[in-house]
């Protein structure tokens, strides 16, 4: 018997359970395989508030107040450093579309300002190569590590008294008279009056059979990481046109993203100490591709030995906007899901939505534009996902 179970130990559900366990409530965490075995920990892990769709600015602000502090909160290293994002125009047709950028934005209140010449942007940064013509920076964006944050909040969640359960997959929500009783795993069967769907991509596999879908698609995402190197780059960087982004870890490493790519539909496993995980491997082709465009940009990245390389899936809604919504149509049934490329950042937000949603409470911040109602008329994609960090 728990008070609520929450499927998948990302950064969603993963601060989730931390939250719901902080507010006293009797917590499992399951996951399939483990804490950040998926997008979270496959993620360029960008805090970043710029560039971000209106709905989704005031979450991105708060969730980067919340970062400041998250690991005294958590009493467990995030790694976050607050150094700012880059975005780059590489040609004279890539300007105009970082100047309305800024323009937006900065109508919006956000902090983001034009460095309208080459200097400009060493000045800042160095690494950046000399034929960048223009980039809006963002001085109070940054990144974290994504698998030491996870797993912050996993051990913040567990003396706050959850019961973790990894390696357990989630093959059912049982219903009864239109409200959640019960979650059945393929090891057992949990007593419960709430649930919250955090697992990703694979959502909607338990969605289904309650007659609910969240519209996805799922594109992929190559992902190289050098060997540490001397520091050079303080700040994420991403590119006008999202084909490529990166930057470089607290441990000298480069973690560089590719633009959004077709998926193969390979979904293999690797094993690990912790047990086996998923994993999705790049194209040769695509991995060249990377190593071109973000060399481009950042030389530097381009001269480092590569030590590891995997893929990313995103769950791309039609808005690129997520599900986070308790009104889905079953009594109990929370679902955070469909993050679209961006839900890392909005991670330390999600939980404490998805807490006040459980409780009962008001939302602290406006979820309508969150509701999964919204596809009941139109599930037209009209955005593509965006990586900029
Ligand atoms: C390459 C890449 C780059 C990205 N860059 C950024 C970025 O710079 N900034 C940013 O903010 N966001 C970024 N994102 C997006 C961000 O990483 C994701 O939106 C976020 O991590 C999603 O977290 P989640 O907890 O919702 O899902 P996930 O991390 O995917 O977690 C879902 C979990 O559910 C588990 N699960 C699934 N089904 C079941 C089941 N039936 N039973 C039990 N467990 C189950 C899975 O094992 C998984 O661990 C990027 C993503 C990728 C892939």
């Amino acid at each position: 018997m728990a008070d609520v179970v929450i499927i998948g130990a990302g950064i969603s559900g993963a601060s989730s359970a931390y939250e719901l366990a902080k507010a006293g409530l009797d917590v499992v965490l399951l996951d399939r395989f483990g804490p950040a075995a998926m997008a979270s920990g496959w993620t360029l892990a960008g805090v970043r508030q710029s560039g971000r769709h209106p709905a989704e600015l005031p979450l991105a602000r708060a969730a980067v107040e919340i970062w400041s502090s998250l690991a005294e909160e958590l009493d467990s290293p995030t790694y976050y450093r607050r150094g700012g994002n880059l975005r780059l125009a590489r040609t004279p047709e890539e300007v105009p579309v970082i100047e309305a950028i800024v323009a937006d934005q900065t109508a919006a209140g956000l902090d983001l300002r034009l460095l309208s010449s080459n200097r400009d942007i060493r000045e800042i940064a160095p690494a950046i190569a000399e034929h960048v013509l223009t980039a809006s920076f963002c001085p109070t964006d940054g990144s974290a590590d994504p698998t030491s944050t996870v797993m912050g909040f996993v051990k913040a969640a567990e003396r706050a008294g959850a019961k973790t359960r990894f390696g357990e997959r989630v093959t059912d929500i049982e219903v009864e008279n239109g409200r959640v009783v019960a979650v059945v795993t393929d090891k057992g069967r949990i007593a419960t009056p709430r649930v919250v769907v955090a697992a990703g991509i694979f959502g909607n596999e338990v969605l289904k059979p309650l007659g609910i879908t969240v519209p996805l698609q799922i594109p992929m995402v190559t992902v190289l990481r050098s060997v540490p190197i001397d520091a050079v780059l303080e700040q994420v960087i991403g590119v006008a046109n999202a084909d490529c982004a990166g930057r470089q870890e607290y441990n000298g490493r480069f973690r560089v993203t590719s633009g959004l790519q077709d998926w193969h539909g390979g979904l293999g496993e690797r094993q690990t100490e912790a047990g086996p995980r998923p994993r999705v491997l790049p194209t040769g082709h695509s991995m060249a591709e990377v190593v071109a465009l973000f060399g481009d940009v950042v030389p530097a990245f381009a001269a480092a030995q590569i030590e590891d390389y995997w893929a990313g899936l995103i769950d791309l809604t039609p808005d690129a906007l997520p599900v986070i919504d308790g009104d889905v149509g079953i009594e109990g049934l929370v679902v955070t899901m469909g993050f679209s490329g961006h839900g890392f950042c909005l991670g330390p937000v999600t939980g404490r939505l998805v807490s006040d949603i459980v409780q009962g409470k008001p939302p602290r911040f406006a979820i309508e534009p969150f509701k999964y109602s919204r596809f009941h008329n139109s599930r037209a994609f009209t955005e593509g996902a965006t990586l900029h960090g």
